[in-house]
């Protein structure tokens, strides 16, 4: 049996960065992980779909470049070449974790682990117990129960693809679906998404969500609401989609689910460990990332909050600094994170919607928001707007949102979101003195001229 400091279930954003911080600080780590190291955010999320996304803004551009005066004509994209681009970089960040891996001296196992009891995990061929075990098993992508709810591909599939699918059906109103419709429409296919509630983005500033609607569709992207799939057909040349109110729309070469993601933990054998489920089957945990069980830990998206890898990243580190850094209070603030959503265009947010201000603060909160056209848009024959907004409250005007959606918001929010989180209030942004000509610009020259009366 080998005695390790720390056994890491998973070698996902969160996994890594708990088992390398803990390993600079002297402990020994076997991390176990059975697939691509890396997880979800580096194979088959954050990396090949910000790849696409930015082949997405490449081919936007070429027909902007024609607009403006460039000679070339707009042509596809070489998909397999790019796929083999797009593969080699994730290569790359793959040599460079194991080099880490050596370097710190972690035991990476390729193998699955489960558990035999709290303290102890058996892969099969080893059985290895340790004081601190951390589950950083992440989630899979959601198929729905619905009847033909196993035709179509999910997230994971999109990355398969290897040629430019024609008319794509996306279920659901969250990142994903958002993400793909841009990055597919921006590369030629005509795409349709379902969503069943009546707005994109539930859970951001409704207001934000609606501009970015607005844009989407503007650009060619049908969005259909209120869309409540009761099945899904195959007739085998192309997929349908039978809706709950009756109706059916057909001719989908690609259908996509993108109706949430489940937890990695039927493999793990939790009951032997005693190790308690929470809402939706995601493993609970409190604001130190304990489980109910003594010793064992969980972060990332296997616990549900807030499934965003620099979330995993800072949590998984903290974590390793209360167990191994002499750091007894470390543990990770879960407010105010900024995260982009990588549509077409970019939507970033960090904070209070606008909604959630006012139902924690009512009458004291002030919004202020701009909507114009960039310099990009006027130059190049562009209608899109670009939309801030700014949620403030109390006498001071502390501001506790800011919502952005237009080209380059992914790039504007983290020096925004470094404010926010160091308690800035509107009259600190109205001093600083802006950077001319930008779109971040507005964020600093919203006057009074922008401010909606508070109710
Ligand atoms: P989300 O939770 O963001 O969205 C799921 C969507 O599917 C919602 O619109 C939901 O509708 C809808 N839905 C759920 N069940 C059904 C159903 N049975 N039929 C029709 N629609 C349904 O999940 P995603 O899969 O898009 O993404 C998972 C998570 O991964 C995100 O929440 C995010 O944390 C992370 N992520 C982050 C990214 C980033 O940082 N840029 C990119 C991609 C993912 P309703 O609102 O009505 O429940």
């Amino acid at each position: 049996m080998d005695e390790r400091d720390l056994i890491v279930l998973g070698a996902g954003s969160g996994g890594i960065s708990v088992a390398i911080r803990a390993a600079r600080h002297g402990a020994r780590v076997t991390l176990l992980e059975p697939n691509a190291i890396g997880g979800t955010c580096v194979n088959v999320g954050c990396v090949p779909k910000k790849a696409m996304w930015i082949a997405a803004e490449l081919a936007e551009a070429q027909a902007v470049a024609r607009e403006v005066g460039f000679a070339s004509a707009p042509g596809p994209l070489d998909w397999i070449e790019y796929v083999r681009r797009r593969q080699a970089y994730i290569d790359d960040i793959h040599a460079s974790y194991r080099r880490r891996f050596t370097e710190f001296g972690i035991e990476l196992l390729g193998e699955y682990g489960r558990f035999v009891d709290a303290g102890t995990i058996t892969t099969g061929t080893r059985t290895l117990v340790a004081r601190h075990i951390v589950i950083a098993t992440g989630a899979k992508p959601r198929r729905s129960t619905m009847p033909g709810g196993d035709l179509g591909i999910v997230s994971d599939g999109f990355f398969d693809l290897r040629a430019l699918p024609r008319r794509v059906a996306i279920v659901g109103g969250g990142y994903i679906a958002v993400e793909l419709a841009g990055v597919l429409h921006a590369l030629g296919a005509e795409v349709s998404v379902f969503v069943r509630g009546d707005r994109l983005l539930a859970g951001f500033d409704a207001e934000t969500t609606e501009q970015l609607l607005m844009a989407m569709v503007a650009r060619g992207v049908h969005v259909a609401m209120g869309r409540e799939p009761a099945s899904a057909t195959h007739d085998g040349v192309s997929h349908a989609l039978q809706f709950a109110d009756g109706e059916a729309i057909d001719g989908f070469d690609t259908l996509i689910w993108a109706i949430g993601r489940d937890a990695n933990t039927q493999w793990l054998d939790l009951d032997r460990a005693g190790v308690r489920l929470g809402r939706g089957g995601y493993i609970e945990t409190d604001e130190w990332q304990n489980t109910n069980v003594e010793g064992i830990h969980a972060l990332g998206d296997v616990t549900g909050r807030l499934a965003l890898t620099p979330v995993a990243v800072a949590a998984g580190r903290r974590l390793a600094d209360r167990l191994f850094g002499h750091a007894p209070d470390a543990k990770l603030d879960y407010t105010n994170v900024p995260t982009v959503v990588f549509a077409h265009p970019p939507l970033a947010s960090v904070g209070l919607s606008e909604e959630a201000a006012r139902a924690l603060h009512g009458s004291d909160v002030a919004v202020y928001r701009v909507r114009f056209r960039p310099m990009f848009s006027a130059l190049t024959g562009g209608e899109e707007r670009t939309f801030m907004k700014l949620v403030c409250v109390g006498a001071d005007e502390r501001v506790v949102g800011v919502h952005i959606v237009g080209r380059s918001a992914d790039e504007m929010l983290q020096g925004f979101a470094v404010a926010l989180k160091a308690g800035a209030r509107k009259c600190d942004f109205d001093a600083t003195v802006a950077i001319h000509p930008t779109s971040s610009e507005e964020l600093v020259l919203m006057g009074e001229m922008n401010r909606t009366p508070v109710v």
